[in-house]
């Protein structure tokens, strides 16, 4: 079928925003190689155009009541990428750094991570331009609800489903599903995932996008034909927040050495391994919540983190951190990607030339949105699994979707990168055109 869009993609697509530049021509190769392939050959131009798109986007400002009774105005943006595989699913983020170009790019990346792992979702994402760390738990609470009734006309069980991202959590989705319930005038717990375990929340949702990280991992060096045990392999990891902190805590688990963690106020390393366990105590005790302080170990910056010699370095913290400047200095022998986007396409090519495996984000932190797949299905049946039925099902989702990404790879001379994104892209592709374009 050929569906004539007009290419007036230039004005959205032309963005100075690094995050959404680096989705989009991530998008641009998986393409172009996922049409010399028997499978991509019915795609049209018209499609590609398509799937490239946001299908729709809200902009609000809005005002929360701070602790000093004044009122203050904020922006808050939702996007859903693509909707073709089902309801759409993404994350909020709440980071001064929020942009609409940042959350269209996360969008995108949400629908070819729920494609390529299998869910019925399309993706979505949202945020607020907003330090979370600059407020108290009332002011974060006013700002909440008023955003979540601000996005209240794209939100739902069955049309869009918000989870945590950097900056927010669980209490975050608690004050997003009260909001929406008293609204509605019942109990919804499936609009959001990633809520509190006493309203519905899954067993093993708030270590899920970490655990699967390492699980990632875990198939990347079983590939490598690693022989060596846990204790003689290093692992690095930047970022000590959700994602961060539960890989880290599951490969210190499971008997690596973690040689080195950070945060915003820097980078922590022990050459004989940290104890995670005891960095997690420290943080939750901490009123910054941050490392800030730690004296057992050795202060490092971020930047000489992400280039320390190691095994494994996994980025979790944030977008764009290793770029052409940096990458040639990466000592990691393998990089899995806990963040999304934190590889810049120029730095894709250096890790390419040498001989770097990078497991994609899309694949390695995919985890968080199947588990929180299986907490939405849980909430609809009201019917609760346990903790070991969530990780069982969780890890043979996982490793399928890396068996599809290598089986890709054998098909196409690409990275594991752009191999993901094919099989995403053409699971969509190919749902479009059994469904066909409406009307
Ligand atoms: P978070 O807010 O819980 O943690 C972020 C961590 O990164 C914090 O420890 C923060 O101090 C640290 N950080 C921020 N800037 C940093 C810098 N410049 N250098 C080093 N550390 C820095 O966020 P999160 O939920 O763990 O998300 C982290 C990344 O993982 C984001 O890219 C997010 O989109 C992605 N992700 C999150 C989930 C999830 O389930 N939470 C799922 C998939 C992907």
């Amino acid at each position: 079928m050929t569906v004539h869009i007009p290419t007036t993609s230039a004005s959205i697509h032309s963005t100075s925003d690094p995050t959404y530049q680096t989705a989009l021509s991530q998008y641009d190769r998986a393409v172009s190689f996922l049409r010399t392939l028997p499978q991509g050959k019915n795609i049209s131009d018209g499609l590609i155009d398509f799937m490239k798109w946001p299908r729709r986007e809200l902009s609000v400002n809005f005002p929360a009541r701070m602790d000093d009774g004044t009122m203050r105005m904020f922006t808050g943006y939702r996007v859903h990428h693509n909707t073709v595989l089902g309801p759409s699913k993404g994350g909020i983020r709440y980071s001064a750094e929020v942009s609409q170009d940042e959350v269209r790019a996360l969008a995108m990346w949400m629908t070819w991570k729920c494609a390529l792992v299998s869910l019925p979702y399309g993706g979505a994402k949202g945020g607020v331009i907003v330090d979370p760390y600059a407020h108290s738990q009332a002011e974060l609470e006013s700002l909440t609800r008023r955003y979540a009734s601000e996005i209240i006309l794209l939100i739902g069980p069955n049309i869009d489903i918000p989870a945590p991202d950097m900056g927010t959590n669980s209490q975050t989705m608690a004050w997003i599903m009260d909001t929406y319930s008293m609204t509605v005038g019942y109990s919804v717990p499936a609009v959001v995932t990633g809520k509190p375990l006493n309203i519905g929340g899954s067993l093993g949702r708030e270590e899920a996008t970490g655990r699967g990280v390492i699980v990632c991992m875990l198939e990347a060096l079983r590939q490598q034909g690693e022989a060596r045990s846990p204790k003689d392999l290093t692992v690095v990891v930047q970022g000590f927040g959700n994602v961060g902190a539960n890989a880290a805590e599951r490969a210190y688990d499971l008997g690596f050495k973690v040689i080195a963690v950070s945060d915003i106020s820097g980078g922590y390393y022990n050459s004989r391994g940290l104890n995670i366990a005891a960095m997690r105590e420290y943080v939750a005790s901490h009123p910054r919540k941050t490392l800030e302080g730690y004296r057992d170990a050795d202060k490092i910056t971020n930047a000489e983190l992400l280039e320390l010699p190691c095994d494994v370095l996994i980025p979790a913290a944030k977008e764009g951190q290793l770029t052409a400047e940096n990458a040639p200095r990466v000592r990691a022998k393998l990089i899995v990607e806990g963040a999304n986007g934190p590889t810049l396409p120029e730095a894709d090519l250096i890790f390419n030339d040498r001989g770097i495996t990078v497991v994609p984000d899309i694949l390695a932190n995919a985890g968080g949105v199947t588990v929180s797949y299986f907490e939405w299905v849980q909430g609809l049946q009201e019917f609760f699994w346990d903790e070991e039925e969530v990780y069982r099902r969780l890890e043979r989702i996982l490793v399928r979707a890396y068996d599809e990404v290598l089986h890709t790879m054998d098909l196409a001379p690409v990275d594991m990168r752009t191999a993901a994104q094919m099989t995403a892209i053409n699971r969509v592709a190919q749902a479009t055109i059994t469904r066909g374009f409406y009307p």
